[in-house]
């Protein structure tokens, strides 16, 4: 197999990598367990500094790291410079506090007892290409910090990001092999799971890949974590700040070109405030500008995937045929590439894709909601349950939203995202387990209850 590196923008082929062979995996696999070895024995000083270095890189070279990325999957420039400051930024978190996360924590029994935070072994993580920078660092952050090993199996269309992270944790003086990028498909995934050198596995992607995963971890009796997509509610009620609710739902939908799991991607408004802001939402959605997402006035680029384009087609042509309205959109922009129009869709049925299946692109859906209760059954009313917004100034509405809402995190008056200090995860079919904040520092250890008599 070869792995194809191809620009969104114009269809260009920009390069190619045969698929490492199981001999050279082998090899990899057998550097990576010697360094693990070695490295679980560092100190946090030692580790805090290979992140800030790390850190160092990642900033004083943003441009370049930000360029590949549009290169690759057209994230807007300007983008991709705040995804390479985040990862810098949590290369730091970790490194000031991750001893402070991972210190051994007392507990009051009749002797002497403790839990300890040791590293587990070699982390398999398998990520996707919509944040090819971030959703790598985010795990390895708090994975190096902890004294583990990291393999990484990048999405088949990053296959350059997934070489500059290797070649920039290299530079930051990581022993070789505690980092290794291998350039293999996904049919090869679940050997790398059974491989006994590997001691647990982390997945973001579709709920299929997911399953798959899942599947081998269990098999295997490794621990896991899945974060996978999801279909966010933003719900407007009647106290909010419906500007503000727009200019903010319009970002929370459009950021990275729609291709984020924790975009905004269903508006249930409630009734009273339904038509000023499915208006003003609207006109936001069609004044974006389409364009080359290395043009700094570029609001949306291309779709990273030529599949990708074509399934937000197809998902949006059978929604409308099954009675969905395209209040603006609602077809590919008139680009080459892999470009699609911002749409929005109201009166949207419950049974066609637009309601039911994660809009991967800047694809908004609007729902009306009758009162406070409609909106949060609409909200409930999804397999996933990753993001939720929701805009209110009501402290009752705002209690029951954080009780009643099924999903990892809710925000409100602003648009869910990950920070390194809060913890990050979905339920139902948006995954299990937490990356980031606490409990992602201490999610790959092994935490170790040790007692010493008195
Ligand atoms: P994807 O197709 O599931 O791919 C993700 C990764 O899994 C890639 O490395 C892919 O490799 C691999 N993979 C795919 N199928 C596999 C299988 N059957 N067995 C083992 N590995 C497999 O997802 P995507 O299209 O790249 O990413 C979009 C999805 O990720 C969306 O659903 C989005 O919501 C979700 N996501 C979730 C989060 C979160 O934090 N919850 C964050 C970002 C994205 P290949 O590229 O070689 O196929």
């Amino acid at each position: 197999m070869t792995l194809k590196s191809i620009n969104p923008t114009d269809g260009t082929l920009l390069a190619t990598f045969d698929e490492l062979s199981p001999k050279e995996v082998e090899h990899k696999l057998e550097r990576a367990h010697s360094a693990f070895k070695e490295w679980r024995r560092s100190s946090f000083e030692d580790r805090a500094a290979v992140l800030r270095k790390a850190a160092d890189i990642l900033v004083s070279e943003k441009e370049a790291w930000a360029r590949l990325m549009t290169l690759e999957m057209g994230k807007p420039f300007k983008q991709g410079i705040g995804e390479v400051e985040k990862c810098a930024l949590t290369c730091r978190y970790f490194a000031d506090n991750g001893s402070r996360l991972l210190a051994d924590q007392l507990i009051a029994t009749e002797s002497d007892s403790k839990l300890r935070y040791l590293p587990l072994g070699i982390l398999f993580s398998v990520m996707p290409w919509n944040f090819p920078f971030w959703q790598v660092f985010r795990c390895l952050a708090p994975a190096v910090m902890a004294g583990n090993g990291m393999v990484l199996k990048h999405a088949s269309n990053v296959p350059q990001c997934a070489l500059a992270i290797e070649e920039i944790m290299q530079r930051s003086g990581v022993p070789q092999g505690v980092f290794t990028t291998l350039l293999i498909g996904s049919s090869k995934v679940a050997d790398v799971i059974r491989d006994p050198r590997i001691a647990a596995v982390t997945l973001t992607g579709s709920e299929g890949a997911g399953a798959s995963v899942g599947a081998a971890a269990g098999a295997a009796l490794k621990k896991c974590v899945l974060e996978l997509g999801g279909n966010d509610p933003f719900i407007v009620l009647p106290t909010a700040d419906i500007e503000k609710a727009v200019a903010t739902g319009v970002q929370a939908r459009t950021v990275n070109n729609g291709q984020s799991c924790v975009c905004a991607k269903r508006f249930i408004v409630h009734r009273d405030v339904y038509d000023a802001f499915a208006e003003k939402f609207t006109a936001a959605m069609d004044s974006l500008v389409v364009g080359d997402p290395m043009d700094e006035a570029t609001q949306i680029g291309p779709l990273a995937t030529e599949d990708g384009a074509q399934s937000i087609e197809r998902q949006v042509n059978e929604s409308i045929a099954g009675g969905a309205r395209a209040l603006t959109g609602g077809a590919p922009n008139s680009r080459n590439g892999n470009f699609y129009a911002p749409t929005v869709l109201a009166d949207v049925p419950s049974d066609v894709p637009a309601y039911r299946e994660e809009l991967f692109g800047p694809v908004a859906v609007l729902m009306r909601a009758d009162n406070f209760d409609h909106a949060i059954e609409l909200a409930n009313d999804t397999p996933f349950g990753l993001g939720s917004s929701v805009w209110t100034q009501d402290p009752i509405e705002q209690q029951r939203s954080m009780n009643e809402i099924e999903a990892g995190l809710t925000f409100f008056n602003a648009m869910v995202a990950s920070d390194p200090r809060l913890p990050f995860g979905g339920i139902k079919l948006s995954g299990y387990g937490r990356e980031l904040g606490e409990l992602g520092a201490r999610e790959f250890t092994n935490v170790k209850t040790i007692v010493t008599a008195a």
